[in-house]
């Protein structure tokens, strides 16, 4: 996994990178209460219309019915000017319940897809309990099938080309995603870019 912050690389979830000293509680300070948020599609901006949201809401239920144990999130919103995407989908990933069902064990195997609209800047972020079935590699790729798609204003058609690419590389490499005891909230690997 990689610090959201400094990008260094951590062997093992870690409550504070050694390289930059990221902790979530510092995160907390920094980004303060915990924003409402709906299982799969949250539109902070109030901009995104209603059948594109009620579409793209569609898409991640039936991403979810294939790979029931993996939750894909999607979260928009203007974030304050200098915010970063990355850190902020990282806190966000491991401070906000998206799941309706406790995580077995504390097992994390979910995705969350936060797109900052003032930053026109994107992070896709995975659980630690992906690590194996998904690389950095797979995440930088979906990442970019949305992005590519946010440059023509397109956000259904980035949402669908991203959750088509998680599928194809899960299916790839899906095995039973066997619950193992242990509080690993963390991440696995994040991607993050822009589209400006
Ligand atoms: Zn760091």
């Amino acid at each position: 996994m990689k610090c959201p912050s400094c990008a260094s690389t951590l062997a093992a979830p870690e409550p504070r990178c050694p390289n930059c000293k990221l902790t979530l509680q510092a995160l907390d300070v920094k980004f303060g209460a915990l924003p409402r948020h709906a299982m799969y599609f949250t539109d902070r901006t109030d901009r995104v219309p209603m059948p594109e949201m009620a579409a793209m809401r569609r898409m991640l239920e039936l991403f979810h019915q294939r790979f029931p144990q993996c939750l894909f999130s999607v979260f928009v919103a203007d974030l304050p000017r200098g915010t970063r995407v990355g850190e902020y989908a990282f806190w966000l990933a491991n401070r906000a319940r998206f799941s309706s069902v406790e995580q077995v064990h504390g097992h994390n195997f979910d995705l969350l897809l936060v797109a900052d609209m003032n930053g026109d800047a994107a992070a896709l972020n995975a659980g630690y309990g992906l690590e194996g079935h998904l690389e950095e590699e797979d995440l930088a790729a979906a990442l970019d099938a949305f992005i590519q798609a946010m440059r023509g204003s397109d956000m259904p058609a980035g949402v669908q080309a991203c959750l088509g690419v998680v599928a194809q590389r899960l299916d790839a490499r899906w095995m039973a995603l066997q619950a193992e005891p242990g509080p690993t909230p963390m991440t696995a690997a994040a991607a993050g870019g822009t589209w400006a």
